[in-house]
């Protein structure tokens, strides 16, 4: 699939439209879900223009998945949910019901989390 550089991600990182920023850095961009699915629940999104995990990691630079994957972590570190645990979710594609075209993961903490899939 073709990036669109009008998914409304990419208008957050030219801060066309805004965000509730978590954490920034030359690599990645975290904030707030508009729609929270649990108490904390955070996206973060690489700086470029890359819709999925398969397209990212076949055609981004190497100091581009180290910087979002080390900023990842960061943020989880930073929201201060690495010691009770968080879930971290890709999703990819139609049948996981990726809604915007745009890489970004889930950061989903605050409560137990349940099973992994809903049934
Ligand atoms: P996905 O289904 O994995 O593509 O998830 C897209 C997520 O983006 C959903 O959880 C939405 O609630 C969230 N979302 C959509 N628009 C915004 C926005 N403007 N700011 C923050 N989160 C958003």
């Amino acid at each position: 699939m073709a990036y669109d550089p009008n998914n409304i991600f990419a208008k957050i990182l030219r801060g066309e439209i805004p965000c509730n920023k978590v954490y920034e850095d030359q690599f990645a961009l975290a904030f707030h879900d508009i729609k929270p699915q649990a108490p904390v629940h955070v996206l973060v999104i690489p700086k470029g223009d890359y819709v999925s995990l398969a397209d990212f990691t076949a055609s981004a630079p190497a100091d581009l998945i180290a910087g979002y994957f080390r900023a990842i972590g960061k943020v989880a570190q930073q929201l201060g949910i690495v010691e009770d645990g968080f879930r971290a979710l890709f999703n990819a594609g139609a049948n996981a019901g990726q809604e915007v075209p745009h890489l970004h993961i889930h950061l989903f903490a605050g409560r137990p989390l349940g099973p992994m899939l809903a049934r």
